[in-house]
């Protein structure tokens, strides 16, 4: 074919065009909100949440809203509550968000992560998907409410909370003194994901209605303090060697519960041979064996390694204190995350039967085990009232409404239940006996979810209007006359 410069010329300029609109998402609503939200930097520590909670202010009062900003004892950081009057005729409903956010790497970020950055249809920056982007996706639908003067049977409370990312002045705190300004019949939170197939289809919808909770071990071996120049065959470190190697070959069995259950049913549902075999067997199988080799392929990926079991995790090694002494003591603390129902003797006499020696001992590290910047008084509290918990259930007027809204933004994909693998506020309310709903409203892959926490945290545009759309219809549903 002859060379024609006007036709190549339309060729590159149509290229370019499709190029172009690729990074032109419309942007909307909740993902401006959203780059605001992620400019006030709120790495926590030092978290600075008071910052964000006096924008958060400025949105929600010129709307209706009453507004309640919560100090802590740090003047750096407040809680923020926007309350929407309803008739009163039912209790409330709560959608709650944390403002504080973890640190970043930012050397390895290809963005500036407190930009607010929109770029290829994501708006990039820290916190985007944990928890910023859903602060704005509740924050977007419940100010919708107002905007749209929607008669309300309940009051809708929006709260933005400090210190979930660490830190003493978490939900937990706020719950023990204006417990009135946050009690509600029901409560939204993070938790279950809404998970992409690598062909941009959501694949399932998850809700969580438990949290796993966490417990620290101390293993401590024991042996003769002496001089290193005549050692005896009991050194301690060695002993604490060889239990550690046994706990490391050992794994706990799989425990389900419910929502786990129902879970990797429709990951079954949702997925081919083999991998559909082995979820089914996991579930329903009746032969060890089979249930073995499930658990084995099921595990090579962690997250669902980690929600079917007590998972253990060795964070600290500690022995010796000079070059020429055999120290009397070695010991190692274990993190636990435990499937909720797990008794904590149960689980140190099963380490005990595991290490198998009577010069290792197995207890409670107690605060030990608590993350960075928590107080031991206020991780005992926690603890505490974790341990109370129950599973939220499935028999309530906001968990039917949110999978009948997720049918209805997302047709013919299915919604289950979800245990999340690790601690949230949610226990301020389920300690409580009030159902918390988890959930990251926005639909995700697989490859963004390791940006959680990680470097070039990002959350579709598109995503983010879908979430608002789930979480609107939901409080129509629930909260509407
Ligand atoms: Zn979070």
């Amino acid at each position: 074919m002859p060379f024609k410069p006007a036709a190549a010329l339309a060729f590159l300029t149509a290229i370019a065009t499709a190029f172009c609109l690729q990074g032109q998402t419309p942007v909307n609503d909740t993902a401006k909100l959203l780059t605001e939200v992620i400019r006030v930097n709120t790495s926590n520590p030092p978290g600075n949440e008071a910052k964000l909670a006096a924008l958060l202010k400025t949105k929600f009062e010129p709307l209706g809203f009453q507004i309640d900003i919560i100090p802590t004892p740090d003047p750096l950081k407040s809680h923020f509550i926007a309350r929407l009057k309803g008739d009163g005729s039912k209790k409330p409903i709560l959608l709650a968000a944390h403002e504080d956010v973890v640190g970043v790497e930012r050397e390895k970020w290809t963005v500036d992560p407190f930009e607010g950055v929109i770029k290829d249809g994501y708006v990039f920056g820290r916190g985007a998907i944990d928890f910023k982007g859903g602060l704005a996706v509740f924050a977007q639908a419940a100010m919708l409410l107002a905007k749209n003067k929607v008669p309300l049977s309940r009051d809708v409370i929006f709260l933005a909370e400090v210190d979930e990312e660490g830190g003493q002045y978490n939900t937990t705190w706020l719950a023990k003194d204006h417990f009135d300004k946050i009690d509600c019949e029901f409560a939204l939170n993070e938790g279950g994901w809404i998970i992409k197939n690598p062909d941009g289809s959501v694949r399932y919808v998850s809700i969580s209605t438990a949290d796993k909770s966490g417990v620290s071990l101390l293993v401590t071996a024991k042996g003769t303090s002496t001089h290193s120049s005549m050692p005896r065959p009991d050194n301690a470190i060695f002993t604490l060697a060889k239990a550690m190697s046994k706990i490391g070959d050992y794994d706990t069995q799989p425990k389900l519960i419910d929502s786990t259950k129902e879970f990797f049913s429709t990951l079954e549902k949702t997925s081919k041979p083999p991998m559909s075999t082995y979820f089914h067997d996991l579930v329903e199988g009746t032969d060890p064996e089979k249930v073995k080799i499930a658990d084995r392929e099921i595990s090579k990926d962690p997250l669902l390694h980690a929600i079917m079991r007590n998972t253990i995790a060795p964070v600290f090694l500690n022995a010796g204190f000079r070059g020429n002494v055999i120290p009397g003591s070695a010991d190692a603390t274990l993190n636990f995350r435990t499937i909720p129902g797990t008794n904590t003797d149960e689980l140190i006499s099963e380490m005990k039967a595991v290490i198998n020696d009577p010069r290792v001992d197995v207890t409670n590290a107690g605060s030990r085990g608590m993350p960075a910047g928590t107080n031991p008084a206020a991780y005992a509290e926690y603890i505490k009232a974790a341990s109370r918990m129950k599973p939220s259930t499935k028999d309530s007027e906001l968990f039917r409404a949110l999978v009948q809204q997720s049918n209805a933004v997302f047709p013919n994909v299915p919604v289950t239940t979800y245990l999340f693998q690790a601690g949230t506020d949610a226990a301020a309310w389920r300690s409580r006996g009030i159902p918390v709903y988890g959930i990251y409203p926005y639909p995700i892959s697989a490859e963004d979810l390791t940006r959680m926490h990680g470097n070039d945290e990002r959350v579709s545009v598109e995503s983010l209007q879908q979430g608002t759309d789930l979480i609107y219809k939901t409080l129509v549903q629930v909260a509407g006359k």
